[in-house]
């Protein structure tokens, strides 16, 4: 299984693009702005979208990736999330105002959008991907995903504010090959990223202080302020070397950046 990395930054600029993750190129979790690198072809071939919440950054492109491949699909996109996420993307996205109703368009008998609820805890499997559902702590209903693959599971944490006992309760229970892990703060605003429920270095060291001894995996880090990247990656590097860090193992900290390819 390969996990493309379409966007992973926490805004965007010139070069940074809002998190997308393109799973065998058949599963999109995540819609921000870095599906705009896809071709329309890669698009077309896109049956199922997972969200990890509503917020914006996380799901910009969709409304535009519907309207771009709308003529070339013959069968409905199936958008998987939490009820709540589709109650707002219903209510404030695809509403006719904003954008239109696709799950009623071009027919309601043969729409070109399909909600499919979730629950935390769900597993599933569609196109072939083989995936959980997973709890995330944020400003909004939210989720993580876990996906499975041969040489273990690719864990994306989605947006968090961490505090998350039943997240690594679960994470620690698979075979982790990699964990995608937010940090959209550094130290220095870490009461903003408290009250948006976001992480910063000092809270992702409490967190991965969570996973269990033994478990080695990559970890990379998604979602960070482009203006606050650099400052982020000193930070986590100054924790990920320090002697005294409260974690099981030593682990291998990486930056992920669009177009980056993870294999597990
Ligand atoms: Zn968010
Ligand atoms: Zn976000």
């Amino acid at each position: 299984m390969q996990a493309r990395v379409l966007g992973c930054s926490g805004a965007i600029a010139q070069g940074c693009r809002t998190t997308s993750f393109l799973i065998d190129g058949r599963v999109l979790i995540d819609a921000g702005t870095g599906v705009g690198d896809l071709t329309l072809d890669e698009m077309q071939v896109i049956d199922d979208v997972f969200l990890t919440h509503s917020h914006l950054d996380h799901i910009a492109a969709l409304p535009l990736m519907l309207d771009a491949v709308a003529s070339r699909r013959t069968g409905p996109l199936r958008l998987h999330a939490l009820p709540e996420t589709i109650d707002a993307l219903q209510q404030h996205i695809f509403n006719g105002v904003i954008w239109p109703d696709f799950s009623r368009l071009p027919t309601p008998a043969a729409p070109l959008l399909s909600y499919e609820p979730l629950n935390v805890g769900q597993c599933l499997q569609v196109a072939g991907t083989y995936l959980e559902v997973l709890p995330a702590h944020h400003t909004v209903p939210a989720v993580g995903y876990a996906v499975k693959g041969p040489s273990g599971w690719w864990v994306f944490s989605g947006d968090t504010g961490g505090a998350c006992g039943d997240f690594w309760d679960r994470v620690n229970k698979l075979p982790l090959a990699a964990l995608v892990i937010e940090t959209a703060f550094s130290d220095r605003e870490s009461t903003l990223a408290r009250q948006a429920q976001h992480l910063s270095p000092t809270t992702l060291a409490q967190e991965l202080a969570h996973l269990s001894a033994g478990s080695r995996c990559s970890i990379y880090i998604t979602h960070t302020k482009p203006s606050e990247t650099e400052l982020i990656m000193q930070e986590c590097r100054r924790f990920d070397a320090s002697p005294a860090r409260n974690a099981p193992v030593l682990h291998d900290i990486r930056w992920l950046a669009a177009g980056d390819l993870i294999d597990f």
